[in-house]
Protein backbone atom coordinates (compact mmCIF):
# COMPACT_ATOMS: atom_id res chain seq x y z
CA UNK A 1 0.00 0.00 0.00
CA UNK A 2 1.27 3.41 -1.05
CA UNK A 3 0.72 5.99 1.33
CA UNK A 4 -1.38 4.28 4.61
CA UNK A 5 -2.84 7.13 5.57
CA UNK A 6 -3.60 8.98 2.04
CA UNK A 7 -7.42 8.34 2.39
CA UNK A 8 -7.39 10.20 5.50
CA UNK A 9 -5.19 13.32 4.26
CA UNK A 10 -6.38 13.82 0.48
CA UNK A 11 -10.20 14.21 -0.94
CA UNK A 12 -11.01 12.71 -4.33
CA UNK A 13 -9.81 14.90 -7.24
CA UNK A 14 -12.44 15.53 -9.46
CA UNK A 15 -11.73 15.13 -13.31
CA UNK A 16 -11.59 18.52 -14.86
CA UNK A 17 -14.37 19.29 -17.53
CA UNK A 18 -14.70 22.39 -20.19
CA UNK A 19 -17.34 24.60 -18.96
CA UNK A 20 -21.17 23.73 -20.64
CA UNK A 21 -20.70 26.76 -22.46
CA UNK A 22 -16.91 26.09 -24.02
CA UNK A 23 -17.63 22.25 -24.51
CA UNK A 24 -21.06 22.85 -26.52
CA UNK A 25 -19.62 24.46 -29.19
CA UNK A 26 -18.25 21.71 -31.17
CA UNK A 27 -18.43 17.58 -30.49
CA UNK A 28 -15.22 17.25 -29.35
CA UNK A 29 -14.45 15.39 -25.71
CA UNK A 30 -14.30 17.47 -23.29
CA UNK A 31 -13.18 15.93 -20.08
CA UNK A 32 -9.31 16.31 -19.57
CA UNK A 33 -6.92 13.53 -18.51
CA UNK A 34 -5.31 13.63 -15.36
CA UNK A 35 -2.35 15.96 -14.41
CA UNK A 36 0.56 13.16 -12.34
CA UNK A 37 0.30 14.65 -9.03
CA UNK A 38 -3.48 14.65 -8.82
CA UNK A 39 -3.32 11.02 -10.25
CA UNK A 40 -0.82 10.10 -8.03
CA UNK A 41 -3.54 11.78 -5.07
CA UNK A 42 -6.25 9.87 -6.25
CA UNK A 43 -3.84 6.90 -6.18
CA UNK A 44 -2.54 7.63 -2.65
CA UNK A 45 -6.30 7.49 -1.59
CA UNK A 46 -6.48 3.55 -2.00
CA UNK A 47 -7.10 1.80 0.97
CA UNK A 48 -5.93 -1.61 -0.79
CA UNK A 49 -8.84 -3.43 1.02
CA UNK A 50 -7.85 -6.83 2.14
CA UNK A 51 -11.28 -8.09 0.17
CA UNK A 52 -11.37 -5.43 -2.53
CA UNK A 53 -15.16 -5.23 -3.60
CA UNK A 54 -14.27 -2.68 -6.03
CA UNK A 55 -12.26 -5.95 -7.87
CA UNK A 56 -15.43 -7.79 -7.29
CA UNK A 57 -18.10 -5.06 -8.47
CA UNK A 58 -16.13 -4.92 -11.96
CA UNK A 59 -17.29 -7.14 -14.66
CA UNK A 60 -13.73 -7.13 -16.06
CA UNK A 61 -12.33 -8.27 -12.39
CA UNK A 62 -9.88 -5.11 -12.84
CA UNK A 63 -6.53 -5.13 -10.08
CA UNK A 64 -8.29 -1.97 -8.76
CA UNK A 65 -6.01 -1.77 -5.64
CA UNK A 66 -2.45 -2.80 -7.31
CA UNK A 67 -2.69 0.05 -9.90
CA UNK A 68 -4.19 2.27 -7.72
CA UNK A 69 -0.97 1.80 -5.94
CA UNK A 70 1.93 2.02 -8.68
CA UNK A 71 0.14 4.78 -10.08
CA UNK A 72 0.79 6.48 -6.40
CA UNK A 73 4.55 5.28 -6.71
CA UNK A 74 4.79 6.51 -10.36
CA UNK A 75 5.06 3.07 -11.78
CA UNK A 76 2.64 3.80 -15.12
CA UNK A 77 4.32 1.43 -17.25
CA UNK A 78 3.28 -1.35 -14.48
CA UNK A 79 0.36 -0.10 -14.10
CA UNK A 80 -0.46 -0.32 -17.42
CA UNK A 81 0.73 -3.72 -17.90
CA UNK A 82 -1.89 -4.45 -14.70
CA UNK A 83 -4.53 -3.11 -16.22
CA UNK A 84 -4.26 -4.40 -19.70
CA UNK A 85 -4.35 -8.29 -17.94
CA UNK A 86 -8.02 -8.01 -17.05
CA UNK A 87 -9.43 -5.23 -20.11
CA UNK A 88 -8.56 -4.86 -23.74
CA UNK A 89 -9.16 -1.89 -23.77
CA UNK A 90 -9.18 0.73 -21.07
CA UNK A 91 -9.29 3.62 -23.09
CA UNK A 92 -12.91 2.85 -24.04
CA UNK A 93 -13.95 2.06 -20.11
CA UNK A 94 -11.61 4.97 -18.92
CA UNK A 95 -14.28 7.34 -20.84
CA UNK A 96 -17.71 5.74 -20.75
CA UNK A 97 -18.09 3.23 -18.03
CA UNK A 98 -20.45 4.15 -15.53
CA UNK A 99 -17.73 2.64 -13.40
CA UNK A 100 -19.64 0.10 -10.79
CA UNK A 101 -16.69 -0.56 -9.35
CA UNK A 102 -17.24 3.66 -7.38
CA UNK A 103 -20.21 2.43 -5.14
CA UNK A 104 -18.07 -0.78 -3.87
CA UNK A 105 -15.07 1.05 -2.99
CA UNK A 106 -14.79 0.92 0.68
CA UNK A 107 -13.42 4.57 1.39
CA UNK A 108 -17.05 5.61 -0.17
CA UNK A 109 -18.54 3.91 3.30
CA UNK A 110 -16.84 7.41 4.72
CA UNK A 111 -16.22 9.74 2.21
CA UNK A 112 -16.14 9.85 -1.14
CA UNK A 113 -14.67 6.71 -3.22
CA UNK A 114 -11.48 6.84 -4.99
CA UNK A 115 -11.87 8.13 -8.68
CA UNK A 116 -10.85 4.42 -10.04
CA UNK A 117 -12.16 5.52 -13.82
CA UNK A 118 -9.97 8.26 -13.74
CA UNK A 119 -7.09 6.96 -12.90
CA UNK A 120 -7.89 3.99 -15.77
CA UNK A 121 -7.99 6.98 -17.93
CA UNK A 122 -4.82 7.70 -17.12
CA UNK A 123 -2.68 5.16 -16.99
CA UNK A 124 -4.18 4.10 -20.68
CA UNK A 125 -3.17 7.62 -21.78
CA UNK A 126 0.24 6.80 -20.17
CA UNK A 127 0.81 4.63 -22.21
CA UNK A 128 -0.35 5.58 -25.45
CA UNK A 129 1.57 8.82 -24.95
CA UNK A 130 4.81 6.69 -24.23
CA UNK A 131 4.56 4.39 -26.78
CA UNK A 132 4.16 1.58 -24.31
CA UNK A 133 0.85 -0.15 -26.42
CA UNK A 134 2.12 -1.93 -29.22
CA UNK A 135 1.01 -4.79 -31.01
CA UNK A 136 1.31 -8.00 -29.84
CA UNK A 137 1.26 -10.51 -33.03
CA UNK A 138 1.10 -14.42 -32.26
CA UNK A 139 3.79 -15.61 -34.77
CA UNK A 140 2.77 -19.52 -33.66
CA UNK A 141 0.20 -20.17 -35.99
CA UNK A 142 -2.94 -22.35 -35.29
CA UNK A 143 -4.49 -22.91 -38.66
CA UNK A 144 -7.72 -22.48 -37.16
CA UNK A 145 -9.80 -19.81 -39.05
CA UNK A 146 -12.35 -17.66 -36.92
CA UNK A 147 -15.12 -15.26 -37.89
CA UNK A 148 -17.01 -12.69 -35.74
CA UNK A 149 -20.02 -10.85 -36.93
CA UNK A 150 -19.99 -7.37 -35.47
CA UNK A 151 -17.44 -4.96 -34.58
CA UNK A 152 -18.53 -3.64 -31.26
CA UNK A 153 -16.66 -4.16 -28.20
CA UNK A 154 -17.79 -7.47 -27.71
CA UNK A 155 -15.96 -8.26 -31.55
CA UNK A 156 -13.13 -6.38 -31.11
CA UNK A 157 -12.50 -7.95 -27.40
CA UNK A 158 -12.99 -11.66 -28.53
CA UNK A 159 -11.19 -10.94 -32.43
CA UNK A 160 -7.81 -9.55 -30.39
CA UNK A 161 -8.02 -12.62 -27.45
CA UNK A 162 -8.52 -15.37 -30.54
CA UNK A 163 -5.56 -13.65 -33.04
CA UNK A 164 -3.57 -13.31 -29.73
CA UNK A 165 -4.12 -17.00 -29.59
CA UNK A 166 -2.57 -17.75 -32.88
CA UNK A 167 -6.20 -17.92 -34.82
CA UNK A 168 -7.02 -16.53 -37.84
CA UNK A 169 -9.51 -14.08 -37.41
CA UNK A 170 -11.56 -11.83 -39.72
CA UNK A 171 -14.57 -9.32 -38.36
CA UNK A 172 -17.40 -8.84 -40.31
CA UNK A 173 -19.18 -5.46 -39.54
CA UNK A 174 -22.40 -4.32 -41.71
CA UNK A 175 -21.54 -0.92 -41.39
CA UNK A 176 -19.16 1.04 -43.20
CA UNK A 177 -16.72 1.82 -40.41
CA UNK A 178 -15.66 -0.55 -37.23
CA UNK A 179 -16.28 0.03 -33.79
CA UNK A 180 -20.30 -1.11 -33.82
CA UNK A 181 -21.74 1.58 -30.95
CA UNK A 182 -18.63 2.74 -29.94
CA UNK A 183 -18.30 4.69 -33.35
CA UNK A 184 -22.01 5.29 -34.42
CA UNK A 185 -23.98 5.40 -30.62
CA UNK A 186 -21.87 7.20 -28.62
CA UNK A 187 -21.02 10.72 -29.13
CA UNK A 188 -17.99 12.00 -29.83
CA UNK A 189 -17.89 14.33 -27.14
CA UNK A 190 -18.17 11.10 -24.92
CA UNK A 191 -15.36 9.16 -26.77
CA UNK A 192 -13.74 10.64 -29.71
CA UNK A 193 -13.19 8.29 -32.34
CA UNK A 194 -9.44 9.04 -32.69
CA UNK A 195 -9.53 7.11 -29.56
CA UNK A 196 -11.06 3.69 -31.00
CA UNK A 197 -8.95 4.43 -34.53
CA UNK A 198 -5.80 4.28 -32.96
CA UNK A 199 -6.87 0.72 -31.01
CA UNK A 200 -8.04 -0.87 -33.90
CA UNK A 201 -4.68 0.11 -35.90
CA UNK A 202 -2.85 -2.50 -33.23
CA UNK A 203 -5.34 -5.22 -33.75
CA UNK A 204 -4.32 -5.32 -37.69
CA UNK A 205 -1.19 -4.96 -36.82
CA UNK A 206 -1.49 -7.44 -35.16
CA UNK A 207 -3.18 -9.88 -37.72
CA UNK A 208 -7.15 -9.10 -37.48
CA UNK A 209 -9.09 -8.22 -40.88
CA UNK A 210 -11.78 -6.10 -41.12
CA UNK A 211 -14.96 -6.36 -43.42
CA UNK A 212 -16.71 -3.09 -42.98
CA UNK A 213 -20.06 -2.47 -44.98
CA UNK A 214 -21.00 -6.48 -45.29
CA UNK A 215 -24.06 -7.70 -44.13
CA UNK A 216 -24.19 -11.20 -42.77
CA UNK A 217 -27.27 -13.17 -43.88
CA UNK A 218 -30.39 -10.32 -45.15
CA UNK A 219 -33.63 -8.42 -44.51
CA UNK A 220 -32.45 -6.63 -41.03
CA UNK A 221 -35.70 -4.44 -40.24
CA UNK A 222 -35.77 -1.34 -41.50
CA UNK A 223 -35.49 0.06 -37.71
CA UNK A 224 -31.98 -0.83 -37.64
CA UNK A 225 -29.22 1.15 -39.46
CA UNK A 226 -27.55 -1.07 -42.36
CA UNK A 227 -24.74 0.62 -44.53
CA UNK A 228 -23.90 -2.49 -46.23
CA UNK A 229 -22.56 -3.08 -50.02
CA UNK A 230 -22.29 -6.72 -49.80
CA UNK A 231 -23.79 -9.34 -47.94
CA UNK A 232 -22.56 -13.18 -47.14
CA UNK A 233 -24.80 -15.63 -45.88
CA UNK A 234 -24.34 -17.80 -43.01
CA UNK A 235 -24.18 -20.97 -45.09
CA UNK A 236 -21.14 -18.93 -46.47
CA UNK A 237 -19.29 -18.21 -43.22
CA UNK A 238 -20.21 -21.74 -41.66
CA UNK A 239 -18.61 -23.18 -44.67
CA UNK A 240 -15.50 -20.98 -44.61
CA UNK A 241 -14.19 -20.92 -40.73
CA UNK A 242 -14.05 -23.61 -38.44
CA UNK A 243 -15.93 -21.58 -35.79
CA UNK A 244 -18.09 -18.29 -35.62
CA UNK A 245 -19.22 -15.60 -33.04
CA UNK A 246 -22.10 -13.54 -33.34
CA UNK A 247 -21.54 -10.24 -31.32
CA UNK A 248 -24.35 -8.44 -33.20
CA UNK A 249 -25.39 -6.31 -30.44
CA UNK A 250 -28.96 -5.84 -29.27
CA UNK A 251 -29.82 -3.34 -32.00
CA UNK A 252 -33.55 -3.83 -31.76
CA UNK A 253 -35.40 -0.43 -30.98
CA UNK A 254 -38.32 -0.33 -28.90
CA UNK A 255 -40.80 1.76 -31.03
CA UNK A 256 -44.60 3.77 -29.92
CA UNK A 257 -45.75 0.59 -31.40
CA UNK A 258 -49.60 1.10 -30.36
CA UNK A 259 -49.70 5.05 -30.31
CA UNK A 260 -51.44 6.83 -32.95
CA UNK A 261 -48.88 9.12 -34.48
CA UNK A 262 -45.63 7.36 -34.31
CA UNK A 263 -44.88 6.91 -38.12
CA UNK A 264 -45.48 11.31 -38.88
CA UNK A 265 -41.96 12.88 -40.56
CA UNK A 266 -40.46 14.44 -37.46
CA UNK A 267 -40.09 11.45 -35.31
CA UNK A 268 -36.82 9.88 -35.46
CA UNK A 269 -35.59 6.44 -33.75
CA UNK A 270 -32.29 7.88 -31.29
CA UNK A 271 -29.86 5.62 -33.22
CA UNK A 272 -30.96 7.05 -36.35
CA UNK A 273 -30.49 10.61 -35.14
CA UNK A 274 -26.81 9.78 -32.99
CA UNK A 275 -25.22 7.66 -36.22
CA UNK A 276 -26.40 10.66 -38.44
CA UNK A 277 -24.09 13.40 -36.38
CA UNK A 278 -21.30 10.99 -35.74
CA UNK A 279 -21.43 10.94 -39.73
CA UNK A 280 -20.98 14.31 -39.82
CA UNK A 281 -18.38 14.56 -37.23
CA UNK A 282 -16.35 12.09 -39.10
CA UNK A 283 -16.54 14.50 -42.49
CA UNK A 284 -19.46 12.98 -44.40
CA UNK A 285 -20.81 15.54 -46.47
CA UNK A 286 -24.23 17.33 -47.26
CA UNK A 287 -26.50 18.43 -44.93
CA UNK A 288 -27.42 16.21 -41.84
CA UNK A 289 -31.20 15.70 -42.48
CA UNK A 290 -31.67 14.82 -38.93
CA UNK A 291 -30.25 18.56 -37.69
CA UNK A 292 -32.21 19.53 -34.79
CA UNK A 293 -31.21 23.42 -34.88
CA UNK A 294 -33.94 25.62 -34.20
CA UNK A 295 -36.32 22.74 -33.13
CA UNK A 296 -38.08 21.91 -29.89
CA UNK A 297 -37.18 18.66 -29.39
CA UNK A 298 -38.62 15.82 -27.02
CA UNK A 299 -36.62 13.09 -26.35
CA UNK A 300 -38.82 9.93 -25.44
CA UNK A 301 -37.16 7.83 -22.64
CA UNK A 302 -35.16 8.49 -19.42
CA UNK A 303 -31.94 6.59 -19.91
CA UNK A 304 -28.36 7.34 -20.85
CA UNK A 305 -28.95 7.15 -24.76
CA UNK A 306 -31.65 9.49 -24.10
CA UNK A 307 -29.14 12.00 -22.42
CA UNK A 308 -26.81 11.37 -25.50
CA UNK A 309 -29.48 13.03 -27.21
CA UNK A 310 -29.92 15.98 -25.40
CA UNK A 311 -25.74 16.34 -25.78
CA UNK A 312 -25.95 16.13 -29.22
CA UNK A 313 -29.43 18.22 -29.65
CA UNK A 314 -27.75 21.41 -27.31
CA UNK A 315 -24.35 20.91 -29.59
CA UNK A 316 -26.82 21.57 -32.82
CA UNK A 317 -28.75 24.67 -30.97
CA UNK A 318 -32.08 23.49 -30.37
CA UNK A 319 -35.09 25.70 -29.46
CA UNK A 320 -35.67 23.32 -26.39
CA UNK A 321 -35.10 20.00 -25.40
CA UNK A 322 -37.21 17.99 -22.98
CA UNK A 323 -36.54 14.53 -22.05
CA UNK A 324 -39.36 12.33 -20.42
CA UNK A 325 -39.76 8.99 -18.73
CA UNK A 326 -42.73 7.15 -17.70
CA UNK A 327 -40.74 5.61 -14.44
CA UNK A 328 -40.94 7.92 -11.53
CA UNK A 329 -37.78 10.51 -10.20
CA UNK A 330 -35.23 8.70 -8.08
CA UNK A 331 -34.60 10.10 -4.90
CA UNK A 332 -31.82 11.99 -4.63
CA UNK A 333 -29.63 10.11 -2.23
CA UNK A 334 -29.70 7.04 -0.63
CA UNK A 335 -28.18 5.58 2.85
CA UNK A 336 -25.40 3.78 1.79
CA UNK A 337 -25.15 1.07 4.32
CA UNK A 338 -27.93 0.08 2.86
CA UNK A 339 -27.22 -0.21 -0.97
CA UNK A 340 -23.02 -0.59 -0.16
CA UNK A 341 -21.53 -2.45 -2.46
CA UNK A 342 -24.21 -2.17 -4.84
CA UNK A 343 -25.21 0.17 -7.71
CA UNK A 344 -27.54 2.82 -5.82
CA UNK A 345 -30.66 3.72 -7.42
CA UNK A 346 -30.34 7.37 -7.34
CA UNK A 347 -31.05 10.22 -9.70
CA UNK A 348 -28.12 11.18 -11.56
CA UNK A 349 -27.68 14.17 -13.84
CA UNK A 350 -25.54 13.00 -16.76
CA UNK A 351 -23.12 15.88 -17.87
CA UNK A 352 -25.43 16.83 -20.85
CA UNK A 353 -28.08 17.54 -18.99
CA UNK A 354 -26.11 19.90 -17.15
CA UNK A 355 -25.78 21.41 -20.62
CA UNK A 356 -29.46 22.14 -20.95
CA UNK A 357 -32.49 20.05 -20.43
CA UNK A 358 -35.99 19.78 -18.80
CA UNK A 359 -36.33 16.23 -17.24
CA UNK A 360 -40.09 15.34 -16.76
CA UNK A 361 -41.08 11.81 -15.10
CA UNK A 362 -44.29 9.57 -14.83
CA UNK A 363 -45.36 10.80 -18.30
CA UNK A 364 -46.18 8.77 -21.15
CA UNK A 365 -47.23 9.42 -24.76
CA UNK A 366 -51.11 8.56 -25.52
CA UNK A 367 -51.06 9.81 -29.45
CA UNK A 368 -48.78 12.09 -31.32
CA UNK A 369 -50.94 14.49 -34.11
CA UNK A 370 -49.26 16.08 -37.30
CA UNK A 371 -50.56 18.46 -39.92
CA UNK A 372 -49.40 17.59 -43.65
CA UNK A 373 -47.83 14.94 -42.33
CA UNK A 374 -45.47 16.36 -39.97
CA UNK A 375 -45.61 16.06 -36.38
CA UNK A 376 -46.42 18.85 -34.30
CA UNK A 377 -47.28 17.46 -30.88
CA UNK A 378 -47.47 15.02 -28.21
CA UNK A 379 -50.71 14.24 -26.41
CA UNK A 380 -49.24 12.95 -23.34
CA UNK A 381 -50.93 12.04 -19.58
CA UNK A 382 -48.88 11.35 -16.57
CA UNK A 383 -48.91 7.29 -15.33
CA UNK A 384 -48.39 5.23 -12.19
CA UNK A 385 -47.24 2.08 -12.04
CA UNK A 386 -50.23 -0.43 -10.48
CA UNK A 387 -48.92 -3.99 -10.27
CA UNK A 388 -45.88 -4.00 -12.56
CA UNK A 389 -48.45 -1.47 -15.37
CA UNK A 390 -48.43 1.98 -15.88
CA UNK A 391 -51.52 3.32 -15.51
CA UNK A 392 -53.00 6.82 -16.47
CA UNK A 393 -54.12 9.50 -13.99
CA UNK A 394 -57.25 10.52 -14.79
CA UNK A 395 -57.53 14.25 -16.10
CA UNK A 396 -53.97 14.67 -16.53
CA UNK A 397 -53.79 14.49 -20.03
CA UNK A 398 -51.73 17.79 -21.34
CA UNK A 399 -49.86 18.73 -25.10
CA UNK A 400 -46.20 18.92 -25.92
CA UNK A 401 -45.50 21.17 -28.75
CA UNK A 402 -42.79 19.77 -30.56
CA UNK A 403 -41.37 19.84 -34.34
CA UNK A 404 -38.73 16.81 -33.43
CA UNK A 405 -39.29 13.34 -31.64
CA UNK A 406 -36.26 11.56 -30.80
CA UNK A 407 -37.70 7.48 -29.39
CA UNK A 408 -34.56 6.77 -26.86
CA UNK A 409 -36.57 3.84 -24.83
CA UNK A 410 -33.91 1.00 -25.13
CA UNK A 411 -33.55 -2.23 -27.51
CA UNK A 412 -35.76 -5.61 -27.22
CA UNK A 413 -32.69 -7.57 -28.65
CA UNK A 414 -30.55 -8.80 -31.74
CA UNK A 415 -32.65 -8.84 -35.18
CA UNK A 416 -34.59 -11.99 -34.83
CA UNK A 417 -33.02 -11.94 -39.10
CA UNK A 418 -29.57 -12.97 -37.79
CA UNK A 419 -30.74 -15.68 -35.56
CA UNK A 420 -33.06 -17.39 -38.45
CA UNK A 421 -30.08 -16.99 -40.65
CA UNK A 422 -27.89 -19.26 -38.40
CA UNK A 423 -30.42 -21.31 -36.39
CA UNK A 424 -29.56 -20.61 -33.51
CA UNK A 425 -32.04 -20.36 -30.78
CA UNK A 426 -33.55 -17.19 -29.07
CA UNK A 427 -33.52 -17.36 -24.84
CA UNK A 428 -36.86 -16.09 -23.53
CA UNK A 429 -35.87 -12.04 -23.46
CA UNK A 430 -34.98 -12.40 -27.14
CA UNK A 431 -31.22 -12.38 -26.96
CA UNK A 432 -29.01 -15.44 -28.38
CA UNK A 433 -29.47 -18.40 -26.17
CA UNK A 434 -25.66 -19.49 -24.88
CA UNK A 435 -25.14 -20.87 -21.62
CA UNK A 436 -22.47 -18.67 -19.40
CA UNK A 437 -20.68 -21.30 -17.47
CA UNK A 438 -20.30 -25.25 -18.29
CA UNK A 439 -18.94 -27.35 -21.18
CA UNK A 440 -21.30 -25.43 -23.91
CA UNK A 441 -20.59 -21.61 -22.47
CA UNK A 442 -21.16 -18.97 -25.47
CA UNK A 443 -21.87 -21.93 -27.74
CA UNK A 444 -25.44 -21.50 -29.43
CA UNK A 445 -27.71 -24.30 -29.96
CA UNK A 446 -25.74 -25.01 -33.47
CA UNK A 447 -22.05 -26.49 -32.70
CA UNK A 448 -19.02 -24.02 -34.23
CA UNK A 449 -21.19 -20.70 -33.66
CA UNK A 450 -21.18 -18.96 -30.35
CA UNK A 451 -22.34 -15.20 -29.40
CA UNK A 452 -21.10 -12.76 -27.21
CA UNK A 453 -21.59 -9.43 -25.79
CA UNK A 454 -25.54 -7.42 -26.19
CA UNK A 455 -26.53 -10.05 -28.49
CA UNK A 456 -26.05 -12.34 -25.84
CA UNK A 457 -26.87 -10.95 -22.53
CA UNK A 458 -29.32 -8.18 -23.82
CA UNK A 459 -28.43 -4.50 -23.87
CA UNK A 460 -26.24 -3.66 -21.63
CA UNK A 461 -22.15 -1.82 -21.23
CA UNK A 462 -19.21 -1.39 -22.95
CA UNK A 463 -17.77 -3.10 -19.91
CA UNK A 464 -20.16 -6.19 -20.02
CA UNK A 465 -19.42 -6.24 -23.55
CA UNK A 466 -16.07 -6.81 -23.41
CA UNK A 467 -15.87 -9.35 -20.44
CA UNK A 468 -18.15 -11.25 -23.01
CA UNK A 469 -15.64 -11.08 -25.39
CA UNK A 470 -13.12 -12.17 -23.47
CA UNK A 471 -14.91 -15.04 -22.03
CA UNK A 472 -16.08 -16.24 -25.28
CA UNK A 473 -12.72 -16.24 -27.01
CA UNK A 474 -11.49 -18.26 -24.37
CA UNK A 475 -14.43 -20.37 -25.02
CA UNK A 476 -13.88 -20.64 -28.36
CA UNK A 477 -10.08 -21.50 -28.03
CA UNK A 478 -10.58 -24.19 -25.51
CA UNK A 479 -13.38 -25.38 -28.74
CA UNK A 480 -10.99 -25.15 -31.41
CA UNK A 481 -7.78 -26.81 -29.69
CA UNK A 482 -10.29 -29.66 -28.47
CA UNK A 483 -8.30 -33.12 -28.86
C1 LIG B 1 -26.50 5.64 -27.69
C2 LIG B 1 -25.82 4.67 -26.78
C3 LIG B 1 -24.92 5.15 -25.85
C4 LIG B 1 -24.27 4.27 -24.99
N1 LIG B 1 -23.41 4.77 -24.08
C5 LIG B 1 -22.76 3.92 -23.25
C6 LIG B 1 -21.84 4.42 -22.30
O1 LIG B 1 -21.64 5.63 -22.17
N2 LIG B 1 -21.20 3.52 -21.50
C7 LIG B 1 -21.39 2.17 -21.61
O2 LIG B 1 -20.75 1.41 -20.90
N3 LIG B 1 -22.28 1.68 -22.50
C8 LIG B 1 -22.96 2.52 -23.32
N4 LIG B 1 -23.86 2.02 -24.22
C9 LIG B 1 -24.02 0.56 -24.33
C10 LIG B 1 -22.84 -0.06 -25.12
O3 LIG B 1 -22.52 0.76 -26.22
C11 LIG B 1 -23.18 -1.48 -25.57
O4 LIG B 1 -23.52 -2.25 -24.43
C12 LIG B 1 -22.00 -2.14 -26.30
O5 LIG B 1 -21.58 -1.37 -27.40
C13 LIG B 1 -22.38 -3.54 -26.77
O6 LIG B 1 -21.32 -4.06 -27.50
P1 LIG B 1 -21.52 -5.22 -28.57
O7 LIG B 1 -20.19 -5.43 -29.19
O8 LIG B 1 -22.21 -6.36 -27.96
O9 LIG B 1 -22.54 -4.63 -29.65
P2 LIG B 1 -22.54 -3.33 -30.57
O10 LIG B 1 -21.62 -2.28 -30.06
O11 LIG B 1 -23.96 -2.97 -30.75
O12 LIG B 1 -21.94 -3.84 -31.95
C14 LIG B 1 -22.64 -4.78 -32.75
C15 LIG B 1 -22.19 -4.60 -34.19
O13 LIG B 1 -22.68 -5.68 -34.96
C16 LIG B 1 -23.00 -5.20 -36.26
N5 LIG B 1 -23.95 -6.15 -36.87
C17 LIG B 1 -25.18 -6.47 -36.43
N6 LIG B 1 -25.76 -7.37 -37.24
C18 LIG B 1 -24.86 -7.63 -38.23
C19 LIG B 1 -24.89 -8.46 -39.37
N7 LIG B 1 -25.94 -9.24 -39.63
N8 LIG B 1 -23.82 -8.47 -40.20
C20 LIG B 1 -22.73 -7.69 -39.93
N9 LIG B 1 -22.66 -6.88 -38.85
C21 LIG B 1 -23.71 -6.85 -38.01
C22 LIG B 1 -23.62 -3.87 -35.97
O14 LIG B 1 -23.63 -3.03 -37.12
C23 LIG B 1 -22.74 -3.34 -34.85
O15 LIG B 1 -21.67 -2.58 -35.39
C24 LIG B 1 -24.54 2.88 -25.07
C25 LIG B 1 -25.47 2.40 -25.99
C26 LIG B 1 -26.11 3.29 -26.84
C27 LIG B 1 -27.13 2.78 -27.81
Amino acid sequence: MGKVTGFKEFDRVGENHLEPKERVKNYREFTLTLEDDAAKVQGARCMECGVAYCNHACPLANLIPDFNDQVYRGLNKEALERLHATNNFPEFTGRVCPALCEPACSLGLIADPVGIRSIERYIIEKGWENGWVKPEPNPNKTGKRVAVVGSGPAGLAVAQQLVRQGHDVHVYEKNDRIGGLLRYGIPGFKLEKTVLDRRLAQLEAEGVVFHPGVLVGSRLPEAIQDGSKENVSAEELKAQYDAVVLAVGAEMPRGLDDVPGATLQGVHYAMAYLTAQNRKDAGERGKNKLDAQGKRVVIIGGGDTGSDCVGIANRQGAASILQFDRNQRLPDTVNKAMTWPYWPRVHHDSSSHEEGCTRDYGVMAKRLVGRRGKVEKIVACRVQKVAGRYVEIQGSEFEIPTDMVILAMGFSGPASSVLEAFGVEASRTGAIDAPEEGARRYLTSVDGVFAAGDARRGQSLVVWAIHEGRACADAVDAWLMRG
